[in-house]
Order: structure tokens, then sequence, then C-alpha cells
């Protein structure tokens, strides 16, 4: 009862709700979500789908969070512990002329103030006037509010002009105080990661948003972490696009204490699918193909993804936890990738314009 009444409302387009989430989980058809979700993005995307040439750059691994989901982190003095001066990520900027956005997310460290993140973003901006920066994570600015005495507004206000252009959407994980507390306790709160969202977008900041499944998370938490995101977006429609990550369990105290493997590509696909068809006021969803892997992302555009994200240049943080796939990727092959299926690729800056149409 409560699963056609569902599928009914796919099929006119409206809002589904939890109940029927639930029951559309529960059936597991995962064809026929993958085959709704694929319409609902073309409804948006047509067959465009997007790309970027990007960098990210992870300034420090150095965290005084110590988070059990996290496999990337360490302590001063840790022979794999680095952390960049201005030196280091002028050095990185010198072969990126031709990036389009610079994503920077670190680690909470315990001993940099807030403007050595401040003077990064300057740096990048000094450098590379022209590209977006799209930077830190609510978690984050929580962290910058706490050690600068500022408020989120304050923080997110200088950062924007120092020149961020973007906030980056992870940390979200589930946005359960009660799995915050197992996977991740020092960490901001569900509330705390929600309001800064809400703050930025208020200011005119687009910022992405995300979850990451495959742990010690009911399904019932992931629904009401999608619908907390539904309202947000509903309240401020600043959310440009929605990533999901499987948890990476490899070198993680989380793995360990839970004996937790990895969720598999079946998962991926559902919580994408399904994910598309409940956050009907996002326009893009990400196959973050560094966290899925290039098979798995490649599936996944026809299961509602529309952005492959980007050619990446280098990455720290996920694979600390194991991912298996490559730390960068050429434009050529995320071009094939996304023709292979019949989709039309499209290089993109930021703000999901054509970088071909603003030449
Ligand atoms: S997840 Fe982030 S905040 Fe937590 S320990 Fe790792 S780097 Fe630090």
């Amino acid at each position: 009862m409560i699963l056609s009444k569902a599928k009914k409302k796919i099929s006119s387009g409206q809002r589904l709700n939890r109940d029927e989430i639930l029951a559309l989980y529960e059936d597991n058809d995962l064809l026929y979500l993958g085959e709704s979700a694929r319409r609902v993005k073309e409804s948006k995307t047509g067959k465009k789908i997007f790309y970027t040439v990007n960098r990210h750059i992870n300034l420090t691994n150095v965290c005084k969070a110590n988070c059990p989901l996290c496999a990337y982190q360490c302590q001063s003095g840790d022979n794999r512990a680095f952390t960049l001066e201005l030196d280091d990520v002028e050095k990185i900027l010198q072969d990126a002329a031709h990036v389009k956005e610079i994503h920077i997310v670190s680690s909470l460290h315990p001993e940099k103030n807030f403007s050595y993140y401040v003077d990064a973003v300057k740096l990048v901006k000094k450098i590379l006037p022209h590209v977006g920066i799209n930077a830190f994570t609510p978690v984050e600015i929580v962290n910058f509010s706490k050690i600068s005495g500022k408020s989120f507004s304050q923080v997110l206000r200088e950062l924007i002009a120092a020149g961020v252009t973007s906030l980056a959407g992870g940390g979200a994980e589930i946005l359960s105080d009660r799995v915050r507390e197992i996977i991740c306790p020092k960490k901001c709160s569900s509330s705390e990661w929600l309001e800064v969202m809400r703050t930025a977008h208020k200011l005119g900041l687009k910022t992405n948003a995300s979850m990451m499944y495959g742990h010690i998370e009911t399904i019932e938490e992931r629904v009401d972490h999608l619908i907390k995101l539904r309202d947000l977006q509903d309240e401020t429609d600043g959310f440009q696009a929605m990533m999901l990550f499987p948890f990476h369990p490899e070198n993680t105290q989380l793995g360990k204490n839970f004996n937790l493997q990895r969720v598999g590509s079946w998962e991926d696909l559902k919580m994408l699918a399904l994910s598309r068809l409940v956050l009907d006021n996002f326009n893009h969803f990400k196959a973050f193909w560094i966290m899925l892997t290039l098979p798995i992302a490649q599936l996944a555009l026809s299961f509602g993804a529309d952005d492959l994200d980007g050619t990446i240049g280098e990455e720290k943080i996920i694979h600390a936890a194991g991912a298996k796939s490559s730390t960068g990727i050429s434009r050529e092959t995320l071009e094939k990738i996304i023709s292979e299926c019949g989709y039309q690729p499209v290089e993109r800056d930021s703000f999901y314009n054509s970088v071909m149409e603003n030449i």
C-alpha cells in the first residue's frame, strides 16, 4: 500500500514522505529506483554530465579530533604528519594555471590559528584570481569559530573576503547525534553542521551537501538525514550538489571496533538513486569517483548522478582509508567515461556554468 503510493508519487513528481522512502528502500528494486532517478536527472540537466578540472589541497593531516571514523588524521611528530606552509601551497599552484577550481579541506590542527587558513585562501586567490575556491567543511568552520572567538557569520565573511567562493559539503556523515557520538564525538553536532550551512547560504555562499553511509547508522537515520537536507534546501536554496560516500573502514578504529566492511556497489547505487528521488529540490548529484571507483561512478551516471566531480590532481584523505581509485585523472579519461554512457561531457566552473560558454 505505502509502496504503491510511493511509486505513484514518483510517476507524478510528488514529494516522498519518510514512510514512503523507507518502503522504497525495503523494496530493494534497484533497477526501478535507477530508472526513476535517471528520469529525474534528465528532467533537470538533460544529457549533460558535468566535470571540472580541479586541484585538491589538503593543508594538514594533524588533527585534535581523533575521530574513530578517520584514517587520515595523525598527531604532531607522527612520521605521516604534514602541514603545508604558504611556500608549499605556492609550489603546488605553480602548475595549476589551467584549473577552474581549487578544493581545500584539512584536519583540525591543534596549533594553527584562523589566520593560517585565511592566508592560504588569500594566496590561492592572488596566484589564481580566476579560479573558484571551494573550501572548508562546516566541521572546519565550527573549529575556526571556536579558536578565533568569532561567530559563524564573522568567520564566513572573512573567508569570503579572502576569496572563498563556495563551501565544501563534507563532515555531515550522518546528521544524527547518536551516530556522531560514536563515529566522530569531537566533530561538530548535527545542528551545528546545519547552522553553518544555513548561515553560509544566507550570506550568498553556495555549498555542497553530503552523506557518509555504511557504518553504524540505521536506515531510518539515513532517511532522516536526507529529510534534514531537503528541509534546509526548502528554506535557503543554497545547496548546489549532493555527494554520497560509502564508509571506507580500512585503517580506521571504527572499522576495527565494529568489524565493518565497505558496503557493496548495489548499496552505493541504491542510495544514490533513492537520494535523487528524495532530494527533489537539489539540481546536481556527484558521482565522486575517488570514493566510488571509476567503474561504479560510471554506472552512477545511469542512477541519478550528473557530475563526475573533477580531475583532482592529488587526494590524501580518502586514500588514507584505503580507497583503491587513482589519485588523479585526465580530462580525456573523464570525457571518455561520460561519452561511453551516451551522455554529453560538459566542463563546468564552480557554479555549474559551462566553461566553453564563458570563453
Ligand atoms: S575526520 Fe576530520 S576532524 Fe575527524 S579526525 Fe579526521 S581529519 Fe580530524
